[in-house]
């Protein structure tokens, strides 16, 4: 397998769950992207310390409700996981207001699977094109593929995808298949239990 020429992957720690004392070693040693998948989560862990460390960029990788984009604005510098018109015109009016850009992914149903979130890929082009004229910052695709699939055709799929819209940024790879993700030319991989262990499930 060829890797694209001149992709340096880019790392987020998925810290969701996990508590600073775990998270500040990485801190420490100047990593820089992490993600979250809950904004109240986030902002509760995070709000302090970026106010002190300007270096540090937050990614929002789970999904975002309507109520909550005013919050996600202020504080996240990456979201993955725009897939619906409602939603990008909540982002634009907030960034407005705000006057701030975040930088955005927009999450691809890519295996066409009911109750998964993310635009189907036959709507992609609209929502993009939605996106673009509402002044949004989009730089890039995000996917999660089916469970219990080999990951490998939706990861050049995806990358296919973005090639045709020409957008740069391809948000993929998790710690089961990051290494099939590299390979297929991932910029951002998205890694939590293989940097902080596995998570205790919250009831
Ligand atoms: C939790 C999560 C990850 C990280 O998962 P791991 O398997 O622990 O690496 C990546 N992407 C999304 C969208 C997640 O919710």
């Amino acid at each position: 397998m060829k890797v694209k020429e001149n992709i340096h992957p880019n790392v987020i720690a998925v810290s969701k769950t996990f508590q600073m004392p775990d998270i500040l070693p990485l801190i420490e040693y100047g990593h820089i992207h992490f993600g979250e998948n809950k904004v109240q989560e986030a902002l509760e862990k995070w709000e302090n310390l970026k106010l002190n460390n300007s270096k540090i960029k937050l990614h929002l990788i789970g999904g975002l409700q309507s109520n909550k984009v005013k919050l996600a604005i202020k504080l996240f510098d990456y979201i993955h996981s725009v897939d619906n018109e409602k939603l990008i015109k909540k982002i634009a009016d907030e960034q407005i207001k705000q006057n701030k850009k975040v930088k955005i992914f927009i999450q691809v149903n890519i295996g066409n699977e009911e109750q998964k979130s993310g635009v189907l890929k036959k709507n992609l082009n609209n929502l993009f094109n939605y996106a673009q004229s509402l002044g949004l910052n989009i730089v890039g695709l995000m996917c999660i593929p089916p469970q219990h699939q080999d990951p490998e055709p939706f990861f050049k799929e995806l990358r296919n995808l973005s090639e045709k819209l020409n957008i740069k940024d391809l948000s993929m790879g998790m710690s089961a298949d990051y290494i099939l993700a590299v390979e297929n030319s991932a910029s951002f991989l998205r890694i939590g239990s293989k940097i902080f262990g596995n998570r205790i499930k919250k009831f």
